[in-house]
Parts: C-alpha cells; structure tokens; sequence
C-alpha cells in the first residue's frame, strides 16, 4: 500500500472569500521531498505519456528526492517553460496523474493516491524562480539575425517567442488587449494565478530581448502583409479562442446577463474587484447563476460569490449545469473549491428563458429537469431535457460559460488562412504552418479550446518548424 499522499495547505474557506489572494499554498521542501518519495520510479512510467509535453516527470521527480531542486528544474524546462504556472493550473487529473500507475483502474479522473505530480512541479518552478535559474541563451548565427512576429500574448505565443529568443531571434510580440498574459491575465482569477509570478515569468522573455507591444490588433492596426513588408521572416499566431458562445434562449440579451469573458475580464484584468480604486465597476447581484460546468464557470462563479462578500451581499452563487458532477469538465480541484467557498450547485438542468422585470433586467431563468441519456462524441452522456419539468430560479445576475470559440478579427481579412468548419485555424500537424507560407499557428486557434499547457506544446512546436523554415531563408 502506499503512503497517504501529501496535502497542501490552503487559506481557509471563511478567509479567502475576502479577497483575491492565491488559495493553495504549495508545499514546502519537506512536503516536496515526502511526496516525491512516494513514487514508485516505475520501469514503465506511465506518466510521462499522460503529459502533453512529455515531462520526464520520473526523473525530475527523483531528482526532488535527491534534493537536487535545480536539476528537477532544468528537466521539466526541457519541455515546459512555465513550471510556475503550468504547476498551478495544469488539470493534472486528467493528463499525467490520471495516467500515474497509482490511479485506480477505469477511473474518469486521478485518485486521491496518484502522485501530486503539479504539486511537485509547482515547488520545483517557485524554486527556479527564487533562486534566480535560467536556461542557458544559444545563439544560432544562421538564424539571428532574422525577425520574428508573434501575434498574440497567451500562453501559446509567450511560449514560441521564449523558445525563439533563446536562439537569439528577434521577436516582436502583438497583443490586442493593454496587458499582456491572454487568458492567463484576464480569464484566470489572481486567486489561483497570481499575477507576481505571471510577471515574473514575462519579464523573464523580456529580459531575453522579447518586445511585447500591447494596443495592437493585427488585421486591424495593420495586417500579416505588413508585417513581412516590415521585414518579419516568420509569423507565429497564437490568437486563442476569446470569443463567448451563448445559450441562443430567450431573454439573453436582458441586462445583467453576461458572458463568462466580459464578466471576468471586468473583475481579472480591469481588477472591478478593487472598484473605485481600479475604474471599471461591475454588477454584483444577490442571486447569481452561472451556466457551465468547465474551468470558466467555476471561475466566474468564485469571483462572484467574492464580490458578493465583499461587497457585503449574503452570497447566494449558483452553478446551473446540464448533465451531474462527474461530466463536468472542470478541474477537481476547483469543483472542491468552489463548493469549500459556498457556491452552489444546481445539476442536470437545462435552461429555457430568461424573464426579465418591466426595466429590462433579468429576474428569473425558467429551466426543464434534464436526465442523462446515451454518451456523445465527447464520451460523456448527453442530457436530455426532461418535457413538463419546467421549473424557475430566481437570478437578478446571470453569468453565462458555456465555451469560446475562435477570435476571427485576423482570419477574416486574410482569405490566404484557410479555417475550418469552427473558424479554427488549419495547420500542417508535422510543424504547425498555415495554408499561409511562412505563418504558423498554435494553442486555441487550432483545434478549439484546450489547456495552457497544450497551447505551449503546439507552440513549441511551431518554434521547431519556424527554426527550420529560417534555415531556408538567405542569412540576415
Ligand atoms: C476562464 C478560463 C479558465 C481557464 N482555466 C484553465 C486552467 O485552469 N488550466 C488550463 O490548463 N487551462 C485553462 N483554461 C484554458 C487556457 O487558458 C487556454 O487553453 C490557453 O490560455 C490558450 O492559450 P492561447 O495562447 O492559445 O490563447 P489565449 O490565452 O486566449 O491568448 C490569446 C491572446 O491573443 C490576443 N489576440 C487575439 N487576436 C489578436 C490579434 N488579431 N492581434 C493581437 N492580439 C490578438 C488575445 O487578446 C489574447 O491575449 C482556461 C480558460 C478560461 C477562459
Ligand atoms: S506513473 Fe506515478 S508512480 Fe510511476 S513514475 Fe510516474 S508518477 Fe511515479
């Protein structure tokens, strides 16, 4: 049998409400080291395929066993770049810990006895950063000389522009919004990414000679044609997948009914949780429902009920979802969370209507019962909504997370960027170039809507492909 795994510590339910602050703490060395031990270091280590990147996740964790912190480090940068925040907010459960050996058998998700693979990481990634550890700066001459953009600043494009920079290419990052970190900033609430480390890990590209210009909207500022007459050898899209999906009912367009992205750019990257110090307000009602069952909407219901306490509203936030816990595609550790925190969940219910007052404000979601029925093309069991169940929940704020789909401000003016059937951009799998000869794509805007840690795996990639393509090109 093996040892119990190692919790981390928390802040408290009752205190964390109070405020945005980070809620897991992270182990200590003794708590890194203990948990590191219990690995089997097995002949076959099931983890590493479980990872998308493919982190030597065995060795770097017998490396936290030998106290040898700064070679774990220099193993997992090997394939991840953001230690720090891929420890934080990896869903670990579905990708190496579910595929630990330790996992029970046909489990949906990690048991609790499966290595705390993202624990470890995380410690290991916040001892990079405080001891100052860096991957070492190769320059390629053939390539240096030579210009790269990258257009968008999540995950997916800080991740090519690092890898690039390292070669001592040129790169100019685009970003559409003031701040730069995509959903990292402005979709993941500082209550599990806090913003120092975020920072941290962009000044560090900066530091590589990265430029990031905000304020800039390529396919509106100017477009990718001006961006090789500027004299970019090579285009990285990372453009993410930021535009909201609805419910398409009756009654969506009343006031205070939001998208998951409006409401928590509002609280994540214009800081409303900080109203009037911070200049943008938003609403915060009494009853507040939340449509979804993903990391979105366990997000948007969180800052919710925080602002409700904040603001001294007796919190009343609930989670409306189609089909029962186990489908929901969040992360465990956030479905845990939220409930720890007193957001409720209301499951297997499919909303019909909003009904709003004579002002034009949302009063009341009318909904069917739903019952869960044969498995869909995503495996899980489609929900079935249950005729003449109609109930009513009081809502006066309603936030809606039901899924992104792709940004097509860039795609749209370029016909040269073939997209598929969901405005996703289609790439060349092998190396992640475009139907457009010297633009390459990686992260949400391929394939719709994954995790950071796959945005990053694509981009890298791309990287690889775009070194390659360089090589082709006359010496700068
Ligand atoms: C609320 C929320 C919570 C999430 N939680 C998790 C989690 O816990 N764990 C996890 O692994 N994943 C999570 N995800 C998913 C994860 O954040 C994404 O998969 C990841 O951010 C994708 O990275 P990206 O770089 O492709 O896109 P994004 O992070 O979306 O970044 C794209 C950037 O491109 C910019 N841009 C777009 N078009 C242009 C243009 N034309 N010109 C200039 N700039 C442009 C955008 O402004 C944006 O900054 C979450 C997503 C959301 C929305
Ligand atoms: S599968 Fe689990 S026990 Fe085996 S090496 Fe990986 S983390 Fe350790």
């Amino acid at each position: 049998m093996p040892k119990p795994a190692v919790k981390t510590k928390e802040v408290p339910a009752c205190e964390r409400i109070l405020g945005f602050s980070e809620v897991t703490c992270g182990y200590t060395q003794e708590e890194a080291i203990l948990e590191a031990s219990r690995c089997l270091q097995c002949k076959d280590p099931k983890c590493i395929p479980g990872c998308p990147v493919g982190i030597n996740i065995k060795q770097f964790i017998k490396q936290v066993t030998q106290k040898d912190f700064a070679g774990a480090y220099y193993t997992i940068r090997e394939k991840n770049n953001f230690p720090c925040i891929c420890g934080r907010v990896c869903p670990a459960e579905y990708q190496c810990r579910k595929a630990c050996v330790l996992t029970k058998k046909d489990s949906p998700f990690a048991s609790a006895d499966s290595i705390n693979i993202h624990f470890i990481e995380r410690f290991v990634g916040d001892f990079g950063m405080k001891n100052g550890l860096k991957v070492n700066i190769i320059p390629d001459e053939k390539i240096s000389g030579h210009k790269v953009a990258v257009v968008g600043s999540g995950p997916a494009g800080l991740c090519c522009a690092g890898e690039l920079a390292r070669l001592g290419v040129k790169v100019t990052v685009f970003e559409a919004l003031h701040k730069n970190g995509g959903v990292l900033r402005y979709g993941i609430p500082p209550f599990r990414m806090p913003r120092d480390i975020l920072d941290f890990e962009i000044n560090y590209l900066k530091s590589l000679g990265v430029e990031i210009l905000p304020n800039f909207i390529v396919g509106k500022t100017n477009d990718l044609a001006d961006l090789f007459k500027e004299g970019f050898s090579a285009v990285f899209l990372g453009l993410g997948a930021g535009v909201p999906s609805f419910l398409g009912i009756a009654g969506e367009n009343l006031c205070n009914v939001y998208s998951a992205n409006e409401f928590l750019t509002r609280v994540n990257l214009m800081s409303a949780y900080e109203f009037p110090k911070a200049h943008t307000p938003v609403n915060i009602g009494k009853h507040i429902l939340v449509v979804g069952g993903g990391n979105t909407a366990m997000d948007a219901a969180r800052c919710a009920l925080r602002l409700q306490k904040m603001n001294n509203i007796e919190p009343d936030t609930t989670i409306v979802y189609r089909r029962t816990e186990v489908e929901m595609p969040a992360r465990r550790l956030e479905i845990e969370h939220a409930k720890e925190e007193g957001v409720k969940f209301k499951m297997l219910v499919s909303p019909q209507e909003f009904k709003g007052d004579d002002s034009g404000f949302v009063k009341v979601l009318k909904s069917l019962e739903c019952k869960l029925g044969q498995p869909d093309a995503s495996g899980r069991r489609r929900p079935v909504a249950i005729e003449g169940s109609d109930f009513e929940i009081e809502c006066d704020l309603a936030i809606i997370a039901i899924g992104l789909k792709a940004n097509q401000v860039l795609t749209s003016v370029t016909p040269e960027i073939k997209t598929d059937k969901y405005s996703d951009v289609i790439v060349n799998p092998q190396t992640m170039e475009t139907s457009m000869r010297g633009v390459f794509a990686g992260g949400d805007i391929v394939g719709g809507e994954g995790t950071v840690i796959e945005a990053m795996g694509m981009a890298k990639k791309a990287a690889l492909a775009i070194k390659d393509y360089l090589y082709q090109l006359p010496i700068k």
